[in-house]
């Protein structure tokens, strides 16, 4: 039987957070088992014990899976506090590669081609590595020197008790391959409520149409002219036959230079693979045949344990179809919130116009300046928040404004957020995506954000990429309305930011009158007390909100708390 206490490195424990440990422990004993319980209980430290207990006690194996790179990098940071538990991180050649040859390659099928071709030349210098020295929180990201830490890592995966990785690994039977050996019991999966939609991407592929445009149309007379019929027939999509589209791209590729045989490989083995492909500005969606089921893929292990801050029983029972236990961790008081849903605004595409955009850009500035800390803004789409800049909300705002692009990649977003955060002295705007990296996974505790608006609720546009979208859910879900249940789990998971642990504050708004059908889905301490305003009612209510607290006096109360994970 696990002591957690022999386990455990902090001298307490936050709210909720032994009711926690104790679920994990009940569920792994077996079967798939759901547990939902609020960011900030210090989950990561509650999961990092029993993988403590349970390897000393039985010796058992375990995957804990995350969503992000930054998330495996919290683990392995919070690993080092426990000192029984062996972990390594598995993360792939994007990360790991230190031959700027191939590193540079963004795509990653192209950067493992290039890779195997220098690999089976001899040619990259830092291969064969040495197996080096295996630390007990062994994260290859962090190791320097002239090997190849990406197949360094891979030989020593088996004398650990847990393996941290991201998805793909789960469900891509050539990534899962390199665990061979291993041979886990156990798989956690942390923010399970992404999922279903995370296998649905095997599904559903999309290329950016502008990319592809920029090589095939300099090497092709015959793609330019597939692109300009498209345009002239004014159709929105065009579906072409998979034998057709393989045929142009051979004969397109044939008299390609060398240079682009890597690129040729890929497109081919992309088309080749699918099933049904979709010519859609600005993408080509590719439908793909997968092998299996999300449920095949859990039930290999001896027991799964799915964990959740946002994922009602209803939900998950309808989004998993296997037999599910189900446990909830319920607080009703959560930090210090105030929530409220505007009821004389909406993005809906049929009733947006310059002049709500105004009006909710300028509201927004105001409301800006009554807020203490930072301020995160979540738009339901790439579109409303450039409807909000061309309000010329740039002009209107005092305080600093990070404005996340849908072209940045990681590292550009991640430098970002830091700076975004290290603002909150002053107080800063962070203008995001609902769904986005911004929004999911990433925490702001304290001052580094108080307030989180929540703008339009994110209903999948009516065109070909939505449309499957939808057809996916109702065939492997049992879902009644999956397009306004993701919706919602999206602008829950945004508005949620703010509130990480028990002291935190939180203003929030919902800024779209159809988040009322949000309601039922909103954890107890969001729904509880939330009020329905007019648009212009925000700014008097975040003045009194800000005024009454102190938020300074509660970050040096949580500052005085023994630290915990951040999960
Ligand atoms: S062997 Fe390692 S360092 Fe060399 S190209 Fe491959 S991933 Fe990069």
């Amino acid at each position: 039987m696990c002591r957690i206490e022999d386990h455990f490195p902090y001298p307490t424990m936050r709210r909720g957070q032994a009711e926690f440990i104790n679920a994990v422990l009940r569920s792994l004993k077996g079967g798939i088992n759901v547990i939902e319980a609020p960011s900030g209980l210090g989950k990561t430290s509650g999961v990092l014990s029993a993988i403590s207990c349970l390897s000393e006690l039985e010796g058992a194996k375990f995957i804990y899976a995350v969503r992000t790179h930054s998330q495996v990098s919290r683990v392995m940071e919070e690993c080092l506090k426990f000192p029984k538990v062996k972990m390594i991180a598995l993360r792939g050649k994007g990360g790991l590669c230190i031959n700027w040859k191939v590193r540079r390659i963004k795509n990653n099928f192209l950067m493992n081609m290039k890779c195997e071709e220098l690999r089976k030349l001899g040619s990259c210098p830092y291969y064969p590595p040495k197996i080096r020295e295996a630390r007990r929180c062994h994260d290859p990201i962090l190791l320097k020197g002239n090997y190849c830490p990406y197949y360094s890592s891979l030989g020593i995966i088996n004398g650990y008790d847990a393996v941290v990785l991201c998805y793909p690994y789960l469900f891509e039977e050539e990534l899962y391959s390199v665990l061979r050996g291993f041979n886990p019991d156990y798989l956690i999966i942390d923010e399970a409520h992404n999922l279903r939609r995370f296998w649905f991407s095997r599904i559903v592929a999309t290329l950016e149409l502008e990319k592809l445009e920029r090589v095939l149309s300099s090497l092709c007379e015959r793609w330019s002219d597939l692109m300009r019929s498209l345009q002239r027939s004014r159709m929105q999509s065009l579906e072409i036959p998979r034998n057709y589209l393989i045929y142009l791209l051979r004969e397109c590729l044939s008299s390609s230079p060398k240079s682009f045989e890597h690129f040729s490989k890929w497109i081919l083995s992309e088309v080749e693979g699918s099933k049904r492909i979709i010519l859609e500005p600005p993408n080509l969606i590719l439908l793909k045949e997968v092998d299996g089921s999300l449920e095949e893929s859990l039930k290999r292990f001896k027991s799964v344990l799915l964990i959740s801050g946002t994922w009602s029983e209803e939900v998950a029972r309808g989004e998993v179809l296997e037999e599910l236990n189900y446990e909830r961790i319920s607080l009703d008081r959560w930090g210090e919130v105030a929530s409220f849903i505007v009821r004389d605004f909406t993005t809906r595409f049929e009733e947006r116009s310059r002049l709500e955009f105004y009006r909710v850009a300028s509201t927004l500035a105001e409301l800006s300046e009554a807020v203490v800390g930072n301020m995160g803004i979540f738009t339901s789409s790439y579109e409303v928040l450039q409807g909000v800049l061309d309000a010329g909300f740039e002009n209107m705002v005092e305080k600093p404004l990070f404005i996340e692009r849908k072209d940045m990649d990681s590292h550009e977003l991640s430098k970002m957020i830091s700076e975004f955060k290290s603002m909150s002295s002053i107080g800063a705007i962070l203008l995001g995506v609902q769904g986005g990296r911004s929004s999911e996974g990433e925490d702001f505790p304290g001052l580094q954000m108080t307030a989180s608006i929540v703008l339009g609720l994110q209903l999948s546009k009516p065109n070909t990429l939505g449309r499957v979208q939808e057809i996916l859910w109702r065939k492997y879900t049992r879902l009644e309305d999956p397009t306004l249940i993701n919706a919602c789990r999206s602008a829950i998971q945004a508005a949620a930011r703010p509130v990480r642990a028990q002291d935190d504050i939180g203003f929030i708004a919902f800024v779209d009158r159809r988040f009322s059908y949000c309601l039922g889905m909103m954890p107890p301490w969001m729904r509880r007390g939330i009020k329905y305003v007019r648009l212009e009612d925000l700014v008097p209510s975040a003045q009194e909100f800000f005024n009454r607290r102190s938020p300074m006096k509660r970050v040096d109360v949580a500052e005085d708390m023994p630290s915990s994970s951040e999960s």
